[in-house]
Order: C-alpha cells, then structure tokens, then sequence
C-alpha cells in the first residue's frame, strides 16, 4: 500500500496529467478503497480526444476510469456491509435513491445520478478513492481484481440481454464485436442461447468473439442494410428472434431492423450519431420492438454470480496490461483500437 495518491486526472481535452493528491477521507456510508485494476472504457478515451459526450462536457479536470475494483482500506461511519480489506467491484454510478426512478428500482434512470468519470464527476484510476459502501460488492476469494472491473461492462451486457429477454434456447444476433459486443456474447450464451451470431467490419475481432463463444460470425461488407440482414439470415439459417446492437454505427442499426424475425426485439446498446434515417414503418409493421439501454440497473450481483460461478470467463477480454503510472500508454493503446480491454493496475507493489 502506498500514503501517496497518484491520480489520472483529464486536465481538460487532450491532456492526462498524473498528479499526487490528497487521499480523500469517506464520509457516512462510505469506504476508502485502495484501488486495484480500472479498464479503461470508450468513454474515457472520448472525453480525453474531444473533451465531451453529448450534453457531458468536461468544463474541469476530472478524474478519469470507471470500471473498476479495490479493497477496502478504511470504513466511514455507519458501514456494516463491508470491512478493511475486503477486496470489493464497484458500481461506478450511485443514484438519489429517493426519486419515482430509484424507488422503481430503476435507478439507473435517476436524474441525480453521479457516475464516475462522467463529467462533472470524478472517476477512480488513481491509488485511493471513496465510494458509497452500498456499491461496493464483495469478491469471493476465488475472483481477482481483475475480473471485478470487468464486471461494468459485463453488467452492460446482464441488462442488455434483460431487456431484450435472451432465454433458453433464444437465437441471437449481436452487431458490432467491440468490448460490449463481446460481454453480450458471453451472456447471451450463459442465459442458454441456442445460437449467437456476431458481426462486424473487422475480421480480428470476429475471430475473437469466435473464441469467446459465438456459433457464428459475419464480416460486414456491405452498407446495405437489406442485404446484410439477408446475409444474417443465410448464416444463421433462421432470423434472430433478439438483436442486440453493439456499434452503434447506422447501417448496423438499420440491419438490425431488418434482420431480426417479426414479433422480435432490437435493443440497442450501441450510442453513435444522435439522429438517423430508421426503417421505422418496417419495425411497426412486423411489431419488431426496439429497446434502448442506459449502462445496467441492479446486474452487479447477477454479472458477479455469473463470473464467481464460472459460467462465463471474462479473463480473454483482457489483451493489455499497464501500470497507473503508465495510464497514458493505456489510453494511447486503446485509442488505436489495439486489442480488446486494456487494465490499469492501479496498487503499489
Ligand atoms: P467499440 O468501438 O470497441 O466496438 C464497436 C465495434 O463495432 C467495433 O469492433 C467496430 O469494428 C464495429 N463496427 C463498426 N461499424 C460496424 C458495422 N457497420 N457493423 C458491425 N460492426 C461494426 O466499442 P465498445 O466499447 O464495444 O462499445 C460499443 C458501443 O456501445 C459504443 O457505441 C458505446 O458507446 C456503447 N455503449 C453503450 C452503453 C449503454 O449504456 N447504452 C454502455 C456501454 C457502451
Ligand atoms: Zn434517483
């Protein structure tokens, strides 16, 4: 363990500082965690390039990384779930827990949420960090740190296949085999999914995605939604009953439409231009629903269950591996599309 606390600070667009502060002290109902391993997300990597997502600018140096583990290493007052050393995944996004939303149980739909490194909120690639301790969740001996930061994106995956009601025996299509395709893949499969087809323009990351567990994968390589939907269906022998869009790239928004059986579901996951031509009157017609998601809402302890249990191995999806004093490395590999997830290890040995 170490007293400083080097931290990834976005400076503002373009510029990572690493930089000592203060270890923040947890206030009621938190703990202090010494962090372990934070992947680094899509998200990070757009706020560092263009300073903004959407409505999220970054207007102030913010903390970055949000996929996180750590364990803890000092309780604030009234924590009874947890206790020094207990290595613990983090939900990164906490909720009011008072509004119509939260008291739903949907709170990933709180319009107080506060989600690391979503600005103006600050993340946690740094050595020392505080979350609420109710967001914290206990790691069986048998998971590494490791594992529990990959359960945010995994948690992407739970809700995604919630939503679009992947069960026994449910034929799949996934577009887009990115780190979230590939989490949807592993969870279609664990949900008992009889088949699981992939797509995607890049012919490594369908390759991986084989590895991970498809029964099938299509290269894209036409941007007629028509025809690629036709493609699908050449492949898979049958239409996907489910599709789950993971790109979000338009034409692969549009196949999905197309592509998937009448009466099915098209959840899209994948956030890409703000406004697009939809083949909306096909949907209608053919009662094809479509479902957005927004991250995950109580997938934690499923995604945590899932990896404890050993039903689905997320250890493949990590392809490079950096120190936190290395963060900007990290960022510069993930910029590139190199590889699948890349993970800081945030402790001092
Ligand atoms: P990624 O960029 O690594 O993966 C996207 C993949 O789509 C890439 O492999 C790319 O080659 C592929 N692709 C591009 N055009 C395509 C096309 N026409 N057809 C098929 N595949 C195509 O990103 P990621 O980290 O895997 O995230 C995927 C998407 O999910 C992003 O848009 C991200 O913003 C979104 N996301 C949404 C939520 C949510 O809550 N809704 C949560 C996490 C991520
Ligand atoms: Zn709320």
């Amino acid at each position: 363990m170490s007293d400083t606390n080097l931290t990834a600070i976005l400076k503002k667009q373009g510029d990572i500082q690493l930089e000592d502060i203060p270890i923040p002290e947890p206030g009621p109902g938190e703990v202090q965690l010494c962090m372990q391993h934070v992947g680094i997300c899509g998200s990070d990597v757009h706020y560092w390039k263009h300073g903004a997502i959407g409505d999220f600018v970054v207007k102030a140096p913010m903390i970055l990384g949000h996929e996180a583990s750590g364990v803890v290493s000092k309780l604030g007052k009234g924590v009874t779930n947890l206790k020094v050393g207990d290595r613990v995944a983090i939900e990164p996004g906490v909720p009011c827990r008072l509004c119509s939303h939260c008291k739903h149980g949907r709170y990933n739909l709180c319009p107080d949420m506060k989600f690391c490194a979503t600005p103006p909120i600050h993340g946690n690639l740094a050595r020392y960090y505080v979350h609420a301790a109710d967001f914290c969740f206990k790691l069986p001996d048998n998971m590494s740190t490791e594992e529990g930061a990959l359960l945010e994106p995994l948690s992407v995956g739970v809700h995604a296949c919630n939503r679009g009601g992947v069960t026994l025996g449910s034929k799949v299509l996934i577009c887009g085999a990115g780190p979230i395709g590939l989490v949807n893949v592993l969870t279609a499969k664990a949900n008992g999914a009889a088949v699981v087809c992939i797509t995607d323009i890049d012919q490594s990351r369908l390759d991986m995605a084989k590895s991970m567990g498809a029964t099938y994968t299509l290269k894209v390589t036409s941007k007629d939604p028509k025809e690629m939907a036709q493609k699908v269906e050449d492949v898979m022998g049958v239409q996907p009953e489910i599709t789950i869009e993971c790109s979000g790239a338009t034409p692969s928004i549009q196949t999905a439409i197309y592509a998937t059986k009448s009466g099915g579901c098209v959840v899209l996951v994948g956030l890409g231009q703000a406004d697009i031509t939809l083949p909306i009157v096909n949907a209608s017609v053919r009662e094809v629903d479509i479902r957005g998601i927004f991250r995950y809402v109580n997938c934690y302890p499923t995604a945590l269950a899932m990896v404890a249990s050993g039903k689905v191995d997320v250890k493949p999806l990590i392809t490079h591996r950096f120190k936190l004093e290395d963060t900007l490395k990290a960022f510069e590999t993930t910029f590139k599309g190199e590889g699948i997830k890349v993970m800081i290890e945030c402790a001092k040995k």
